[in-house]
């Protein structure tokens, strides 16, 4: 792999060899400089290489591949040329969007192909043409299964948000999308994080790939303050509004983990009588559309979101982000915080723990570098703020590549996240993600203690349900919101068909096989 120069700080598009039109649509939308990981992977692209690039959320990545695409693309070839893959629904439309909107004076037709919507009209879609396909990778594997997309010409190839592609146990079906593009094409990886399965994908599907890797000069960490709220679980909702109401920001987004949580919290801040919407994965496409904009346009304050629902969402102005639910790893912690401070800003990152996550703080503090004090009251903290804040000097924040990866296990559908002890040799993390015994498969359900299951009441769904005998269960564990259990590997499926969908102490219950 050949490592990046030394980006240039004068450069400007027009260095760039971009066509006329693309430039055109640029100074329309009113881009002044190219962003570092545009400068730098513009030219790479448009030289006909594989490009590898690391830059934080909220970098300008979509145009970083984009107008290279969208300049290679031949208006006069109807057949499918390049494709973006990318893990949500609302990345998908964003970035579609986005390509439209640089593609203003060019005769390209971009279609966006992503779950949740009806097939059909994206096969119409595909049929009356389309140069380039933005997809989601379940989607489009389900496109290519009903021969309404065929891959053959795409020589262009994109994964956008590799890493939350990985999150999300896409990985294996981008390799197989990957396969059946033609061996010769240009392939781009983009994603904010390299974590070692992201790695060997790039080493093992692209052709010696230029690697551009931007760390930011101020690590959005620094440009944010950052403190935390100590507070058990039953008085959270009480506690977050009081802080709420003290910060008075002008649009904050509240993180939680789930999306259970994610709802039951956006309905607890309504009963209060707060302006909120809610982000999350069980909302439906216009939903969430919806929200969204909402959001955008400053029509509602406070947005709660889960990880997935809000990563690599474009949004201005917050001033400040809550983690309700402190972030499974210091990477989430600082894609979460990146979401405020930005554009020379200052915003505020609050975190909540209750007592027994103090340990995770701490090690979120050790990861990120930074200090991360007891909240105060604004008043209070206008008080203290008097001695020079000599702590706040010389704390650099991590370059990305130095944080280390915390070995999250993902599970779930969508944005059910577990969370996984951290270890702090990034190379033992791997051995750290729970194991299973041989044969045996882990099945995720999306009910846990505060939903009044207990590990009797699985053990007899399993029986009952999905009629396995007690040695078929090697193990029934129920944490707070989620379960596992693990059952031998054969009856797995079986196990799933048989209890998703059913219901347990009057609760609808979703079970999946666990990803890792
Ligand atoms: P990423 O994919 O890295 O998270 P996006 O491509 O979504 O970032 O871009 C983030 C925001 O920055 C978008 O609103 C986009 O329009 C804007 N942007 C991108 N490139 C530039 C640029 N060169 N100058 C100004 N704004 C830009
Ligand atoms: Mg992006």
């Amino acid at each position: 792999m050949t490592e990046n120069k030394e980006q240039t700080e004068e450069t400007l598009f027009r260095d760039l060899g971009l066509n006329p039109e693309i430039q055109q649509a640029i100074d329309e939308i009113g881009f002044e400089k190219p962003s570092p990981i545009q400068a730098e992977a513009i030219p790479e692209l448009l030289n006909g290489h594989d490009v590898i690039g690391q830059a934080q959320t909220g970098t300008g990545k979509t145009a970083a591949f984009g107008l290279p695409m969208l300049q290679y693309l031949d208006p006069g070839n109807d057949e499918v040329q390049a494709v973006v893959l990318t893990p949500t629904r609302e990345l998908c439309i964003q970035v579609t969007q986005a390509l439209r909107s640089y593609a203003e004076h060019l005769d390209i037709e971009i279609v966006a192909v992503f779950g949740g919507a009806p097939i059909r009209s994206q096969q119409a879609q595909l049929r009356s043409g389309a140069h380039v396909v933005v997809a989601t990778v379940g989607r489009m594997k389900d496109l290519i299964s009903r021969r309404s997309l065929v891959l053959t010409a795409a020589r262009f190839v994109v994964l956008d948000e590799a890493d939350e592609m990985l999150d999300l146990g896409f990985l294996e079906d981008v390799e197989k999308i990957l396969r059946m593009c033609p061996s010769g094409r240009q392939t781009a990886l983009f994603s904010a994080t390299m974590p070692p399965p992201i790695k060997r994908l790039a080493d093992t599907f692209m052709y010696d790939p230029v690697v551009i890797s931007i760390t930011p000069k101020t690590l959005t960490v620094d440009a944010i303050e950052q403190a935390f709220v100590e507070v058990s679980g039953r008085e959270k909702v009480e506690k977050l509004v009081k802080v709420v109401k003290a910060e008075d920001p002008e649009q904050a987004i509240l993180f939680c983990r789930t999306k259970i949580g994610a709802s039951r919290l956006e309905k607890d801040l309504k009963n209060r009588g707060l302006d909120v919407k809610a982000l999350h994965g069980d909302l439906s496409q216009g939903v969430r559309d919806g929200v969204m904009l909402a959001f955008k346009n400053h029509r509602c304050k406070l947005l709660v979101a889960t990880d997935i629902a809000a990563r690599g969402l474009d949004v201005d102005h917050v001033t400040h982000v809550i983690n309700y639910d402190i972030p499974n790893s210091s990477e989430t912690y600082v894609h979460r915080i990146g979401r405020t401070g930005r554009a020379g800003r200052t915003g505020r990152a609050i975190t909540f723990v209750t007592p027994d996550q103090r340990r995770d703080l701490e090690q979120i503090k050790a990861d990120v570098k930074a200090s991360i004090s007891e909240w105060e009251t604004p008043e209070d903290r206008i008080e203290h703020a008097r001695p020079p804040r000599r702590k706040r000097r010389g704390q650099e924040a991590a370059p990305l590549d130095e944080q280390p990866t915390v070995a999250v296990e993902k599970v779930g559908e969508f944005d059910e996240v577990v969370e996984v002890p951290l270890a702090s040799d990034p190379d033992q993390q791997q051995e750290s993600v729970p194991e299973v015994a041989d044969g045996e498969v882990k099945l995720f359900v999306n009910r846990g203690a505060r939903s009044g299951i207990t590990e009797e009441d699985l053990r007899w769904a399993l029986r009952e349900g999905a009629v396995l005998s007690e040695d078929q269960v090697a193990d029934v564990r129920v944490l707070d919101r989620f379960s596992f259990v693990e059952v031998d590997g054969d009856i797995a499926e079986r196990t799933v068909e048989f209890l998703d969908g059913t219901r347990l102490k009057g609760s609808g219950i979703r079970v999946e096989i666990a990803r890792n």
